[in-house]
């Protein structure tokens, strides 16, 4: 029996080790199983090479727990190793420098266990005392029993085992007494060794026997020792795609769209299965599904900084043993290898829906409206990626018909180009609720798009500053005569003393709730008298903020509509010349007052002209500043007049709730009035 001092240059690394690895302290089995599963691949490469002429036997790795010893060992057939071995790979571990590298990444165990290749030593992090139970295969190896308590101090004897293979016994210290739970080894086997290549038991089959369950002979695997990113796609159906997502997703319901097959062997080693899920309404749930392995050791399901931002929406597993996995997330980002993983994996992802839509185009139409999300959440973030979804992104009419948007613009571009020369795409994310105006575009020949997504206002407004002449307008935006300005627009029947005296009419009656301008347009006489609409820009910002970022700002202010009304429409036109029979005597005389005030008011601002403001005399001023208020006044007490017409007028108010009905807005108290209101002109 040798007894020594594990080469350390720290005094004791292990109080080290337990101290600061609190955070992940259950990494220990992962660690141990790892191992276990090298030993074995070992043991089979030399097989296969003649090097080791023995039985190979059941290789299958146990782990098993002993809650009255309180130990947990896992058992492995495979090289095993000699006391010689033991006293190179475990006893003399270079430790330089170890106290500084501690202290910097305290907080991330991955970082230092694979700084230190501190592999095995991870189980002192719940351990009290490690012993290690092995024989190499070599011909006419001695067995060997470590044992170590965690102390620099170890022991190393001969042994009496006569099975090749390894038992590490670890006996779990007091306050990681959890570990010998049962479903929780279970949870970290699962965790962390779904996909490890040898079989690994742990507990035995049930049967149900004699009316209860009883333990069989055989063992139960937690494993798939072949998952499918291991195996040639050419060997894979699309079920197989499927069903391993099942497998990965348990509790995800819904099929994912389309997976791609990652294999890559230069100039790094990469393999994994990737899956387009179904995201329709919210972008942030659907983040981090993707797992990262190492040769199949599962390591991290946060792939934050190791792919762009969008591709986190993917699912599926991604492995590759050039991540260098066990440093800290700060150092994989600028990792050199990593960079180009990254970007490779947006080319893959972008070069497969490009096949798709080169090769199968209704299959992309028939997924697209669950896959558009992430494509636009990829536009817009990752402009490599942009470049090239610019030639498969769909849009979607109203007919459920899918376009590029090239075949958009060439579609629209006869109809729907106004005096200036933009092309304006009309879009609604509600066809209930705008249904008015959409049917005023479809009357006037024009397309309208489906654009309902939680993305479309930044990707639209993405795509208007990279296409100048391409505008995208809501149907809702502004009234049909000037969604799309044509140069043959209709002439006014109303004259300009006309509106004004309509606006305090109609101002009277405004809804309490809301920012509402009235304004006047000469529309058609079929046109309804008065349309509300709400203007792209505000409305699209204040869709925008939801998201946050720079628009937050306008998610503060209020909704502002316009209130506009057809000039030219027979109602309108009505109401004008009753408001002249009643009112055109009382008017006349302050019009005329208001009248002459202007043309002093012209005459005078003709004199200051061309003169600077410490030109004018102080007269001027006086003069200037008491006309202002006179016409004021006289404003004021026209306005008043009209005021108290509105407030009267049954007529006035039903045209403004019919705009507010055909957008929605009437609601509640208001939506009732207007319903008796009805009721009684329809009566009279
Ligand atoms: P790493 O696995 O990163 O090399 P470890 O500290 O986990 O670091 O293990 C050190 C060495 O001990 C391994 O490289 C291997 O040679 C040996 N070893 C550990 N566990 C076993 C085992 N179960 N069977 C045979 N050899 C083992």
């Amino acid at each position: 029996m040798t007894q020594g001092k594990i080469n350390v240059t720290s005094e004791n690394i292990f109080p080290i080790i337990k101290k600061f690895l609190y955070s992940d302290h259950e990494i220990f089995l992962r660690e141990l199983v790892s191992n276990a599963v090298d030993a074995t691949q070992k043991l089979k490469v030399l097989a296969s090479k003649g090097e080791f002429k023995g039985y190979l036997g059941d290789l299958t790795i146990r782990v098993k727990a002993d809650k009255e010893a309180k130990t947990i060992t896992v058992s492995d057939n495979g090289i095993g190793m000699t006391a010689e071995e033991i006293e190179k790979y475990i006893n003399q571990i270079a430790f330089s420098g170890a106290e500084e590298f501690v202290e910097k990444y305290k907080d991330d165990a991955n970082a230092i266990i694979g700084h230190f290749g501190l592999g095995f030593y991870s189980s002192f992090m719940v351990s009290k005392k490690v012993e290690i139970k092995t024989l190499s295969y070599k011909e006419n190896a001695k067995a060997a029993r470590w044992e170590c308590d965690g102390s620099p101090e170890y022991t190393l004897e001969e042994s009496d085992r006569t099975e090749r293979g390894t038992d590490i016994v670890l006996h779990i210290d007091d306050d990681s007494q959890e570990f010998l739970e049962d479903y929780k080894i279970n949870d970290l086997l699962k965790k962390y060794c779904k996909f490890l290549p040898i079989e690994i038991g742990f507990g035995k089959e049930t049967e149900w026997k004699d009316g209860k369950s009883t333990e069989t002979g055989k063992d139960k695997i937690i494993n798939n020792t072949k998952p499918a990113w291991t195996v040639p796609p050419a060997d894979l159906k699309d079920e197989d795609y499927k069903k391993f997502y099942k497998e990965l997703y348990p509790n995800v319901y819904e099929e994912p769209l389309f997976h791609i097959h990652l294999n890559v062997d230069y100039p790094f080693n990469l393999t994994g299965i990737l899956y387009f899920p179904k995201i329709r309404t919210n972008v942030e749930m659907s983040k981090n599904k993707i797992q990262l392995y190492q040769r199949q050791v599962f390591v991290t399901d946060s792939v934050e900084g190791i792919v762009p931002d969008f591709l986190t929406l993917m699912h599926g597993i991604l492995d590759s043993p050039d991540i260098p996995l066990n440093v800290s997330r700060s150092y994989l980002q600028s990792d050199h290898n990593v960079k180009k993983i990254s970007s490779h994996i947006t080319k893959k992802v972008s070069d497969r829906l490009k096949e798709i839509f080169t090769n199968d185009r209704e299959q992309l139409e028939k997924k697209w409206d669950d896959l558009k999300l992430f494509i636009e959440y990829g536009m817009l973030t990752d402009e490599k990626f942009e470049e090239k979804a610019e030639k498969f992104f769909l849009l979607k009419n109203l007919d459920g018909k899918y376009f590029t948007l090239e075949e958009y613009e060439n579609l629209i571009k006869t109809s729907q180009t106004d005096k200036h020369g933009n092309t304006i795409c009309l879009y609604t994310n509600d066809k209930e609720h705008q249904y008015s105006f959409i049917d005023a575009a479809k009357a006037k020949g024009y397309d309208v798009l489906v654009l309902d997504g939680q993305l479309d206002s930044h990707f639209i407004n993405k795509l208007e500053t990279k296409m100048s002449k391409l505008k995208f307008s809501r149907v809702d935006a502004e009234v049909i005569e000037k969604l799309i300005e044509k140069e043959d627009g209709f002439e006014s029947k109303l004259s300009k003393d006309e509106e004004t005296n309509l606006t305090p009419v109609f101002r009277s009656r405004l809804p309490e709730d809301g920012t509402f301008f009235v304004q006047f347009e000469p529309m058609s006489e079929t046109s309804n008298p008065v349309v509300i609409t709400q203007n792209e820009f505000m409305r699209r910002m204040k869709d925008m903020s939801q998201f946050g970022g720079e628009t937050s700002f306008y998610g503060t202010l209020p909704d502002s509509y316009n209130m506009v009304i057809n000039s030219n429409h027979p109602m309108i036109a009505k109401i004008s010349s009753d408001v002249q029979t009643k009112l055109g005597s009382q008017l006349a005389d302050i019009q005329k007052e208001i009248a002459t005030l202007k043309a002093d008011q012209d005459a005078l601002d003709k004199l200051r002209e061309g003169k600077k403001e410490e030109e004018i005399s102080h007269e001027e001023k006086e003069k200037g500043n008491e006309l202002e208020a006179k016409i004021g006044v006289a404003e004021d007490k026209r306005d008043g007049i009209l005021t108290a017409y509105g407030k009267e007028s049954k007529l006035v108010k039903q045209l403004i709730d019919l705009g507010l009905l055909s957008k929605n807005l009437l609601k509640g108290e208001a939506l009732s009035a207007f319903v008796k209101r009805s009721v009684e002109l329809i009566e009279a």
